[in-house]
């Protein structure tokens, strides 16, 4: 697709670490492309301040309690950005013609309507948000094929295969042997068990190589965030589990590798910055600047790799079986994640409670529909009770 006309963007998630590397980005491109939609969770402040910045015609708060806050910072500023609030706004917003290319960058779960919401309405759709392909892979990619609408994964892995299998005939599915999903190994790669059971909030969030918000970088760290990735890519790219590795690559600079039947390997190369993905699919199918400088590979010298550590990180494992069970499973998955992941960063687990509250959960959580996403969503929600009540047990008798 040529780019014929000028973009309108919505940025959802705007104040997180994708939303504002996706509006620098946008920024360096005024001729191309605009932000006309700025969504964000809670923080006004933050929102009204991106506002000043990039003048869109509509700015969201999901959280209701803040529309007033919104609509007066706004107007204090002087600007005639409409304020909206509400889940729901954001999912219309999305849908509606204040947009042709949805950035989808907001955290977790909540970004579910969205995303579906853009697939629905046949957007342009960046995705970032890959809670929602976990949960509702199948209704997300169905409802994106009947209403033509592109998905670009932003996700450096996803986007780094995205650009490799360009390299082939799109018709010939059967070019593809495997797909190799890299990992950072996170920080506390080498780690025994032992050594695990004591790291803190503090530790888990600094991550040696990507700057991102609090949920993914707890979620790198206990190598949950790839085998989310799994699922992700199992779905985004129409591939069966048996057919998608994952190898640790300390260095983060080969950012994902495809295999093809004829014994090639392509892999795409870069600086750990998303930036870089953004760029590409904003610009899609034509390359736009995007801040980021090249690779000195001769600066950095050596490239390693090596086999994940499944025993003393066992959510890969959890989610890869969750993917196998199908169904519910990987939206209970999900969703018990992200409960022990704030329970974790609230003090109130350690980070062996992770896996622990999320085996629990799948466990406790074993049957329902999934073809639907209220179905989906009373998973989801199950999941979370289940999740809570292993922590109060495990944790605070
Ligand atoms: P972040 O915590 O920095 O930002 C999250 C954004 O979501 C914020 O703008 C916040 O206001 C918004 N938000 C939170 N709850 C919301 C709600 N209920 N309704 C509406 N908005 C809400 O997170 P991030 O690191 O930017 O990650 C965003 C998404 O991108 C995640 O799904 C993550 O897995 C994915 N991702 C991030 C990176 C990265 O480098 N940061 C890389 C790959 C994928
Ligand atoms: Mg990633």
């Amino acid at each position: 697709m040529q780019h014929d006309h000028f973009q309108q963007v919505a940025v959802l998630g705007a104040t997180g670490s994708i939303g504002t590397s996706a509006l620098d980005v946008i920024a360096r491109h005024p001729q191309l492309m605009r932000a006309s939609v700025l969504a964000a969770g809670n923080n006004v402040d933050a929102l009204v301040a991106l506002c000043v910045a990039h003048r869109p015609d509509h700015a969201v708060i999901a959280n209701p309690a803040q529309y007033a806050n919104l609509r007066d910072g706004l107007a204090a500023a002087g600007l005639a950005t409409q304020a909206h609030a509400g889940d729901a706004a954001i999912a219309e917003l999305a849908a509606s013609d204040a947009c042709d290319t949805v950035v989808a960058a907001i955290v977790g779960a909540a970004g579910l309507a969205s995303t579906l919401a853009a697939a629905t309405a046949g957007k342009r759709l960046l995705l970032a948000n890959k809670e929602s392909l976990v949960m509702a892979g199948d209704l997300v990619m169905a409802a994106a094929r009947r209403a033509g609408c592109e998905i670009i994964p932003i996700d450096s892995e996803h986007n780094a295969i995205f650009q490799c299998l360009r390299s082939r005939d799109a018709s010939a599915a059967a070019g593809v042997r495997k797909i190799i999903l890299t990992a950072s190994g996170g920080p506390f790669r080498g780690w025994s068990p032992a050594q695990l059971a004591d790291v803190t909030p503090a530790q888990a969030v600094a991550h040696p190589k990507w700057s991102m918000g609090p949920k993914i970088s707890v979620d790198s760290a206990s190598l949950m965030n790839k085998g989310l990735e799994v699922i992700e890519a199992h779905h985004l790219f129409d591939i069966p589990g048996s057919q998608i590795d994952v190898v640790v690559h300390p260095q983060s600079l080969v950012h994902s590798l495809v295999e093809f039947v004829d014994g090639s390997m392509l892999a795409q190369l870069g600086l750990p910055d998303m930036r870089t993905s953004l760029a590409v699919g904003l610009g899609w199918p034509q390359r736009i600047e995007s801040g980021v400088s090249g690779l000195d590979l001769i600066q950095h010298g050596r490239l390693d790799f090596e086999a994940p550590d499944r025993s003393a990180f066992p959510c890969l494992d959890l989610a890869w079986r969750a993917m196998e069970r199908g169904g519910i499973a990987p939206a209970v998955l999900n969703a018990a994640n992200e409960v022990a992941v704030a329970a974790f960063l609230g003090g109130n687990i350690g980070f062996a409670g992770i896996p622990a509250v999320v085996e629990n959960a799948l466990a406790a959580v074993s049957d329902g529909q999934s073809d639907s996403i209220e179905a989906l969503l009373d998973a989801d929600l199950r999941a979370r009770q289940a999740a809570s009540s292993a922590i109060s047990c495990l944790y605070n008798d």
